[in-house]
């Protein structure tokens, strides 16, 4: 067995009740407890002197201990003990809070090293609850190192973690075997695995820190995009799908359309045609902007099983998007003899138990519906291909619920979300990508504008103008209530405002995330219908509608928003005839945030806006787990090592050249590690 697979019980001094607070944190083995990275690190590299001590962080000195300390109570149960303490350059104290007993231990005129919070107030110098322990020649003490500082989990602490781990990594020395081959590594600059695990613990310097991280955080992609890429090709190798015959419904559900399908449509087609008419189970995801046409794909993908005598299903997020979605497959599908069904939640139990039973009995062809499809008693007598429709990703498991109902049904998950093709990689890398990269030709561009605050005014005199002419306006709030926490508009503020403003003459609606579902579902239904003009909302509604008549939105706040985010919600207009608008308006006038607005004043491109996106912004919604459900990952962040990334897609693709590389030798260690590298929970797509 390979030593970091042993239990943690194999070191000195980690009994049964610390194997058991271990246990309780999800760590059994060295290799867990070895990949408990610290949260940061201290760097002690540097030594000051007093009168170099910087204010407001910690940091170490030596210095002579020049008084007796002096404890004052400063009220019930709380003390304060200075030691006056000086070096040449300056003089000070050292200041302990409710802990008489340290100080007293130190010696007065005797030397030395300190290490602690520096604060200056008024001329005074302090280090705060300094470590402390007596000077020797040659030894810098607390300083000349950079310490790791752990986290507290459950009943362990930091220093718990120091001691453990520091014994662990004695333990595994010399005994480690390296995931990458040396020549592997002198390739892509990567220092080997000792030396990784002891620098980012404990590194000898800020260098050795960097180098560390910088492979771990590579081993941490490599794992999982080699992972998700093998597992693909197992799911070619051997899986068994459905192989659709051609039917004639296709060519003459084209030609029947009221427009001529772009190049990229074609494109698409073809390729979910291939899939579906080869022998093995496709899993493909269909990737194209807002408005670029992907419904008519899925209509013919569902045409295609639905013609070959299967059951097609079609999962959305929301309610309206299946309502919405089951409107337009009626209507694209009437000229062909299919029977077509909506699953929703305002169904009765009665009609429920009848759309089941007509499932069942392979009655419906094309089912549309929520999570409602994957619940119980839906059991398809013949279900062919799932397709889903996520603007928000279904969970694993849902995905996966659906395609259970059928035997090995065919899968294509269409996202509207532009990813960055090295995102898209490790997000859906289990699937092959179909992009439909083109829009429909005559779309009008929607106008955007970047406006400060203090033309507000003027551009609700804009919306009022487009209400006028029986158009419907969308404004977005960042917030759905003020708060003294963060300075911008509610969605509840701007409502009364502009409620009060309008009033007697449009009709406007508040919705947020804390309005309840089926509330939600009636507001968007009213703003549907028209008879609300003016929809006041959080990013809720970002889950779409397709409203071709609202011509125009106003953004408020708009930089607190990431641009892939704003693209997102401007789709929301331009789907009519009219010309349509967004306005950004930018709070505090901060320059930054203006140009970064620009870049949606100055395109339309989706892709383009979020390889910005990825670029300009820190952590952010765009990759918040809710939005893409990206894996865990434990040390790598994104976007910060997205060019890592980068470097670990290109090493993979060409190992990935020859497939059997894996059993070579000098990869035995990565085999092996491999093989249980991916258990369900981390698996971040729809990998059945
Ligand atoms: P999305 O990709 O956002 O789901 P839709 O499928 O809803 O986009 O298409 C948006 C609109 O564009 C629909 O009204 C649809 O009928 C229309 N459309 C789709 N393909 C074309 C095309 N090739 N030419 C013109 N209009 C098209
Ligand atoms: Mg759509």
């Amino acid at each position: 067995m390979e030593i970091l697979e042993q239990p943690v019980s194999v070191l000195k001094g980690v009994g049964p009740k610390k194997q058991e607070y271990l246990r309780a944190v999800g760590i059994g083995t060295l290799r867990d407890l070895l990949h408990c990275f610290p949260r940061e690190h201290e760097d002690r590299t540097y030594s000051f002197t007093l009168a170099q001590l910087p204010h407001g962080r910690r940091a170490g000195t030596r210095a002579v201990v020049t008084g007796s300390p002096r404890t004052k109570r400063v009220r019930k149960g709380f003390t304060l003990t200075r030691v006056p303490i000086a070096d040449g350059t300056a003089r000070g104290f050292a200041l302990w809070f409710n802990n008489p007993y340290t100080p007293k231990k130190l010696r007065v005129n005797a030397e030395y090293d300190f290490f602690g919070r520096i604060e200056r107030r008024m001329g005074d110098l302090q280090i705060q609850n300094p470590q402390v322990v007596k000077a020797t020649d040659g030894d810098k003490g607390y300083s000349g190192s950079i310490a790791p500082i752990y986290s507290r989990r459950g009943r362990l602490g930091p220093g718990d973690f120091e001691r453990m781990i520091s014994k662990a990594l004695s333990t595994v020395a010399g005994r480690l075997e390296d995931i990458f081959p040396r020549g592997f590594r002198e390739e892509y600059g990567l220092e080997d695995i000792e030396f990784c695990l002891k620098n980012i613990h404990f590194p000898s310097s800020l260098k050795s820190l960097e180098k560390a991280r910088y492979r771990l955080v590579f081993e941490e992609f490599f794992l999982l995009q080699l992972g998700l890429l093998l597992m693909k090709k197992e799911l070619k190798d051997k899986g068994e799908g459905i192989a659709f015959e051609k039917t004639p419904g296709e060519g003459r559900l084209i030609d029947g359309l009221p427009f001529k399908l772009t190049g990229a449509q074609n494109r698409v087609w073809a390729e979910i045609k291939r899939d579906m008419e080869g022998p093995r189970i496709m899993n493909r995801l269909l990737q194209g902007d807002v408005g670029s046409g992907k419904t008519v794909i899925a209509a013919l993908a569902l045409l295609k099983a639905a013609q070959n005598g299967y059951q097609g299903a079609l999962m959305v997020p929301t309610e309206i998007l299946a309502e919405q979605h089951f409107q337009t497959l009626s209507d694209v599908l009437s000229g062909f003899d299919l029977n077509i069904e909506l699953l929703s939640g305002s169904c009765t139990a009665g009609q429920r138990r009848e759309i089941h039973s007509r499932i069942s009995s392979g009655e419906i062809d094309i089912i549309i519906g929520t999570h409602s499809l994957i619940q119980e008693g839906v059991e398809f007598k013949r279900l062919g291909l799932v397709i889903t429709d996520e603007q928000h990703r279904f969970g694993v498991r849902q995905r996966s619920a659906l395609v259970a109902k059928g035997t090995n049904p065919d899968i294509l998950v269409m996202t509207a979300t532009p990813i960055p093709r090295s995102l898209a990689l490790i997000l859906y890398g289990d699937m092959d990508l179909s992009i439909i990269d083109e829009m429909p030709p005559g779309r009008k561009r929607v106008e955007t504008y970047v406006i400060g605050e203090k033309v507000r005014d003027r551009a609700y005199g804009f919306v009022e103008k487009q209400l006028k002419e029986g158009r419907q306006a969308y404004v977005v709030c960042p917030l759905i209530e003020d708060t003294e926490l963060v300075d911008a508009r509610s969605a509840v503020c701007v409502y009364r405002e502009l409620a009060e403003k309008y009033s007697g003459k449009y009709n406007l609606e508040l919705l947020h995330g804390k309005v309840d579902g089926q509330t939600k579902e009636e507001i968007m239904r009213n703003f549907r219908d028209g008879s609300t003009h003016l929809l006041v909302s959080t990013t809720v509604i970002e889950v779409g509608v397709n409203v071709p008549n609202a011509n125009i939105m106003v953004i408020e706040n708009a930089e607190r928003f990431g641009l892939a985010q704003l693209h997102q919600l401007r789709g929301r207009v331009g789907r009519g005839e009219s010309q349509s608008y967004c306005i950004l308006i930018c709070g505090s006038g901060s320059r930054t945030a203006h140009s970064r607005m620009k870049v949606l004043a100055e395109s339309n491109d989706g892709f383009l806006i979020s390889e910005k996106d990825l670029q300009l912004r820190g952590p952010g919604d765009f990759f918040g787990t809710r939005q893409h459900g990206l894996p865990e990952l434990n040390i790598a962040r994104l976007p910060q090592d997205i060019d890592v990334l980068k470097h670990v897609q290109s090493a993979v693709m060409e190992l990935l050249e020859d497939p059997g590389f894996i059993s070579n030798s000098e990869w035995r260690a990565l085999n092996l590690r491999i093989g249980d590298f991916f258990d369900e929970t981390r698996l971040p797509t729809g990998v059945i």
